[in-house]
C-alpha cells in the first residue's frame, strides 16, 4: 500500500476484501477449523495467529507502527512477555528500565530468574546509566517512554544507537504514546509491544496487546507466541481493528485536552506540581519534541495537602470517574501510590517522586473546557 499518513492508515489498512458480500468490512471468521489449503500458506487456526480477522488487525498495527509484521495478542503482557521470553537465551541478561509498568516489572523480577534469565534494573532515562548496566550477555533492552506516572521521557535515538554499537535488541512498550504519537521504530528501535486495552481498543471495553517488528524478529516472537498461546478471538480481533480506524481522531483529542488540563492546572495554586511531557519545564520537553508528535492525554499532578484534601478533590470530580486503567474515550482518575505502587513502600515511593496526594488523569475525549470546568469546581469545591 502507497505510504498514505496516519488517519489514511487507521481507516484503511489491512481491510479485509469480502468477495462473498463485498461488504466493505472485515468479517469476524470464528470459525476454528478450515478446509486444508496445500501451499505456503499451510494451515489455518486461531492460536496460529493467521485467521483473516486477525490477520487485518494485525496489519494495521503493522501500518500504523511502520513495521513489516504484527501480532494481536490476548493482553498487553502476553505480548511483553511473549517478546522477552522469544528474544533471549538462557543464560542471557536484559536491560530494563525500573520505572516499567507493574506487571512487566513483577513478571521480570519474580518470573524470569526461573528461565535462568538475568536482569539489571535502570532507575534513570539517561542513555549512559543503560549502557553502564550492559554486561558481556546482555541481549535485550527493555523501556516505556513517556512512563508511567511521572511521564519521564527516554531519548529513542541514543537507545537504538546504543543497542547498534553493543549488538542487542531493544524492545519499546508504546503504549502511553500510541502510534499517532511516537514511532520507535523509525529512530531504530527493534521491537514495539503496546497494551491495546488502552488507547489502541480506546473504549475501556477490550483486553488485548500487540507486538510489532521487523520480519525477522516477529518470527521469533511468533514462534513462542505460538507455543505460548496468548492469541486474541476473532470478535475482540475485530473490535480492536473496529477502534483503531479512529485512533488517529481520538489521539488528537486526547492530545489537546492532556496540554491544555496541564496547562490550566499548572496555574493554579491548589496544585502544587504537574507532570506532562507537553510543558516546556518538563525535563524531557526537548526529546519529547524530537520523538514525539503530540504528547498524550496523561499527565499527573500533585494536589496541595494531604491525601485526604486531595480525595476531597477527586470526590467532587463529575466527569473524572476514580478508576484504574486509563487510554479510554471516558476521563479518569488514579492515586498511583494506592494502585500501580501500591506494594512500593513509602520511603521507596518518595524517592520516586511519587506523593501521597499525586493523581494520575487520563484525559479522555470529551470538550476541552467542560474538563477544564470539572477541575476548576473541584479544586474549589
Ligand atoms: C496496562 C499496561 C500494560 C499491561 O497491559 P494488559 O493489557 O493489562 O496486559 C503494559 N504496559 C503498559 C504501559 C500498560 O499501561
Amino acid at each position: 500500500m502507497t505510504d498514505f499518513s496516519l488517519l489514511t492508515k487507521c481507516v484503511h489498512s489491512g481491510n479485509y476484501q469480502d468477495e462473498t458480500s463485498r461488504g466493505v468490512i472485515t468479517p469476524i471468521y470464528i470459525s476454528s477449523s478450515y478446509r486444508f489449503l496445500r501451499g505456503p500458506e499451510g494451515v489455518c487456526y486461531p492460536r496460529y495467529y493467521n485467521i483473516p480477522t486477525q490477520k487485518a488487525a494485525a496489519a494495521k498495527i503493522a501500518a500504523l507502527e511502520k513495521a513489516e509484521s504484527a501480532l494481536i495478542l490476548a493482553s498487553g503482557m502476553a505480548a511483553v512477555t511473549s517478546s522477552l521470553l522469544s528474544l533471549m537465551e538462557s543464560g542471557d541478561h536484559a536491560v530494563v528500565q525500573a520505572g516499567v509498568y507493574g506487571g512487566t516489572h513483577h513478571f521480570v523480577a519474580s518470573e524470569m530468574s526461573r528461565f535462568n534469565l538475568e536482569f539489571t534494573l535502570v532507575s534513570s532515562d539517561d542513555p549512559a546509566d543503560f549502557e553502564a548496566a550492559v554486561q558481556s550477555n546482555t541481549r535485550v533492552v527493555y523501556f516505556e517512554t513517556p512512563t508511567n506516572p511521572l511521564l519521564h521521557i527516554v531519548d529513542l535515538d541514543a537507545l537504538a544507537d546504543l543497542a547498534k554499537r553493543r549488538n542487542l535488541t531493544t524492545v519499546i512498550d508504546n503504549t502511553f504514546a500510541t502510534p499517532i504519537n511516537q514511532n520507535p521504530l523509525d529512530h531504530g528501535i527493534d521491537v514495539v509491544v503496546h497494551s491495546g486495552t488502552k488507547y489502541l481498543g480506546g473504549h475501556s471495553d477490550l483486553c488485548c496487546g500487540v507486538a510489532a517488528s521487523r520480519q525477522e524478529l516477529m518470527s521469533r516472537i511468533y514462534e513462542t507466541a505460538v507455543n505460548l498461546g496468548g492469541v486474541l478471538g476473532a470478535p475482540e480481533c475485530y473490535r480492536l481493528e473496529r477502534s483503531l480506524k479512529t485512533l488517529g481522531l481520538r489521539v488528537a483529542q486526547h492530545n489537546r485536552n492532556g496540554q491544555a488540563l496541564a496547562e490550566f492546572l499548572q496555574t493554579h495554586p491548589r496544585v502544587r506540581k504537574v507532570y506532562y511531557p507537553g510543558l516546556p519545564d518538563h525535563p524531557g520537553h526537548e526529546t519529547a519534541r524530537r520523538q514525539m508528535r503530540g504528547f498524550g492525554g496523561m499527565l499527573s499532578v500533585e494536589l496541595d495537602g494531604d491525601q485526604d484534601a486531595a480525595f476531597g478533590v477527586v470526590e467532587r470530580l463529575e466527569l473524572f470517574a476514580h478508576a484504574v486503567s486509563l487510554g479510554g474515550v471516558e476521563s479518569l482518575v488514579c492515586f498511583p501510590c494506592l494502585t500501580s505502587h501500591a506494594k512500593v513502600s513509602p520511603e521507596e515511593r518518595a524517592a520516586l517522586g511519587i506523593g501521597d496526594s499525586l493523581v494520575r488523569i487520563s484525559a479522555g475525549i470529551e470538550d476541552t473546557s467542560d474538563l477544564i470546568a470539572d477541575w476548576k469546581q473541584a479544586l474549589e469545591g
